[in-house]
């Protein structure tokens, strides 16, 4: 609790311990005979001591033009009961109203802290060694390429290489991931991560702000901004509806009176006009504190908060509560292959048909792709294993999904798929195996292939499955892979559909055409790499880029991000925003049900100002324990 909360706790327990015997006094259960003006004045302290602040605040909207609000609504129903000399009324409706402003403040403190707690990575220094002693600055003072130190239990501040020492890594905070990451020297580390076990020297490669801790942080600060539809519809609503409702309040109090004393109908029951008029003012007043509307208004955007915070704990990060609205229509979920479903680590079976010796054709083409980011690049550069000499290879040109041009050695050397040689105008020789083709041309001269192959990721297939049971109808798969590949992959995976030998552009195409088959309010996700993505990532309803851990294109194009590569937490991401959404629902269903109930019952003269704030106080209570639910996500 902080101050202000506990300042506001203390008022609370005075007022209450004032008011208490006060009201049993002014009901006549303690006889004691104060006189009305003396219960009057009693009253006011407990009154003015609870919701002194709430009258200024009102005071000063109307100053502002502003009026219409929950302070304003308060302030004319608890002045309105004193005086009718309701004065009990008025100060438990004040009282009451503090206490949930108390509890409200207090669980939406608790679930912010709780969720910048879970994303615990903020790095408060780093450690550079200087004339051999290690020395504290701050982590942006450092330069790329400096070596930090980080020892055990401490944070790593910049994303960088592990240049001296083993240890082990917890990156819960940034994926999720429960189980230690193991290091060594050559290893990549990420910002956030904390290391365990050894001292570490790392070589930076990044800038603090580049860094991967620096961009979640970011990214989770700015999520809270991009409201949802629901979220707007509130302020909306507000807006309106604090009017609506004071001119309602304002009618109950006028017109009814006014009916009765012309038509003189229902007058018997009152002793004089006055008390007529007493009556239903009264009746306006209550209606005013049932129509506050607290609830929906606190607990929509808390809802939606504590479902983003839920999420980033199980590493699917969402940058706003919008794009957790649309997940929750998902009903188709379009795929890449390589790197999404499977592991992109492509390992070299054999070289055929290569009229140089294999070893030879595989240098060549680890130059060729010596500046490639595609995993097929790596995956080459991994089986050549040799050093790569940069100044032999000029004039590089690669081709989005058709593979690369260059100069090795001063000879033309063309890297990829048929598609390539087509293009080039090279026959070329098709092969039995089943896997990723890459064929070579030297000089224009066909000179063999390279056959890859990729493994599936180990959640692939729960992965499809879990999509299924959280409602996706349609899993898609797109790829610049050759047709046979693509088939197995999917046959194996049973997934619904899948396009094969695809440019990037023809993905967006197909998304396009697939956005435009879908029934109206479903939507569609699209997961990629991002790696040549980016633009797919853009068009679909909603972009999820895989493994964005470094990939900066993927964690500016996607809309969701999740940080460990796993596709299982494609169906987590969804029943997550589902259950977001649902807990939204069921808060405003629970609080409009129980607003109308209790109107009706005070229009009707059935409900006392007791039992409005009871309720008001009641349903806000509720709909926020329930709106913290989302912070709990089940583990799949
Ligand atoms: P995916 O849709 O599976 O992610 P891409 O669109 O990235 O595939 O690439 C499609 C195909 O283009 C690859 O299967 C490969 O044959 C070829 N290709 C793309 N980039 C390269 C590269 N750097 N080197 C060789 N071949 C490449
Ligand atoms: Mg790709």
């Amino acid at each position: 609790m902080n101050k202000k909360q506990k300042k506001l706790l203390v008022r609370i327990i005075i007022a209450a311990v004032l008011f208490v015997p006060l009201y049993l006094i002014s009901e006549g259960i303690i006889a004691l005979p104060v006189p009305k003006w003396g219960v009057f004045a009693f009253f006011l302290v407990p009154y003015l001591l609870v919701g002194y602040d709430i009258l200024r605040k009102a005071a000063l909207g109307i100053v502002r033009g502003k009026m219409f609000d929950e302070n304003f609504l308060m302030t004319v129903a608890t002045v309105g009961a004193i005086a009718l000399g309701e004065y009990g009324e008025g100060v438990a409706v004040m009282l009451l109203y503090q206490v949930g402003e108390l509890f409200q403040s207090y669980a939406v403190g608790r679930s912010r802290r709780n969720i910048t707690e879970l994303m615990d990575i903020r790095p408060d220094y780093a450690n550079i060694e200087r004339d051999g002693e290690l020395v504290r600055v701050e982590p942006d003072e450092v330069e790329p390429g400096s070596v930090i130190v980080v020892q055990p239990g401490e944070k790593i501040p910049i994303d960088g290489v592990v240049t001296e020492g083993t240890s082990s890594l917890n990156t819960a905070a940034l994926t999720g991931e429960s189980l230690p990451r193991d290091v060594e020297p050559e290893s990549r580390v990420l910002s956030g991560s904390i290391n365990l076990t050894g001292v570490l020297k790392i070589r930076t490669t990044a800038e603090f702000d580049e860094s991967t801790a620096s961009k979640i942080l970011d990214l989770v600060e700015n999520a809270a901004s991009r409201k949802s539809k629901s979220e707007n519809f509130i302020s909306k609503f507000a807006r309106y509806y604090t009017p609506i409702v004071c001119a309602a309040a304002l009618a109950l109090a006028v017109l009814p009176p006014v009916f009765c004393l012309v038509t003189g109908l229902g007058m018997a029951a009152y002793p004089s006009a006055l008390a007529l008029w007493g009556d239903w003012v009264l009746r306006a007043c209550t209606f005013l504190v049932i129509s506050c509307p607290c609830a929906v208004v606190i607990s929509i955007p808390l809802s939606f908060f504590a479902g983003l915070g839920g999420a980033s704990n199980q590493g699917v990060l969402i940058k706003g509560s919008n794009y957790l609205e649309t997940l929750s229509a998902v009903r188709t979920v379009v795929f890449d292959k390589t790197g999404t479903i499977t592991k992109g680590n492509f390992a070299v079976e054999t070289v055929h048909r290569s009229p140089v010796e294999p070893e030879k054709l595989l240098e060549y083409a680890a130059h060729v792709e010596c500046h490639s980011s595609h995993p097929i690049a790596k995956s080459i550069q991994e089986a050549y294993g040799g050093e790569i000499d940069l100044s032999r290879v000029t004039d590089i040109e690669e081709i989005s999904g058709h593979g690369v041009v260059a100069r090795v050695d001063g000879m033309k050397i063309a890297l990829g798929n048929d598609k390539l040689m087509d293009r080039l105008g090279v026959a070329h020789e098709e092969c039995f195996h089943v896997g990723t083709m890459l064929h070579a041309a030297i000089d224009g001269v066909y000179s063999g292939h390279i056959v890859i192959a990729d493994e599936l990721k180990e959640n692939s297939r729960r992965a499809m499955a879990e999509l299924r049971r959280a409602g996706v109808a349609k899993t898609v798969m797109l790829t610049g892979d050759a047709e046979s590949v693509a088939k197995k992959v999917a046959e194996d995976l049973g997934i619904s559909d899948y396009r094969a030998e695809l440019l990037p552009a023809d993905k967006v195409n197909i998304v396009e055409e697939l956005i435009g088959e879908s029934k109206k309010g479903a939507k569609l996700a699209f997961v990629g790499d991002g790696i040549n993505d980016a633009p797919v990532l853009g068009r679909a309803d909603i972009g999820i880029a895989m493994g964005a851990l470094g990939s900066d294109a993927a964690i500016e194009a996607a809309d969701v991000v999740l940080m460990d590569d796993d596709p299982l937490k494609i169906a987590k991401a969804i029943k997550i925003s589902r259950k977001c959404l649902r807990i939204v629902r069921e808060n405003i269903g629970f609080a409009l049900g129980v607003k109308l109930l209790c109107l009706l019952l005070a229009a009707l003269g059935l409900a006392n100002m007791w039992i409005a704030i009871i309720a008001d106080v009641g349903v806000m209570i509720l709909a926020v324990l329930n709106a913290i639910r989302c912070l709990f996500v089940k583990k799949l």
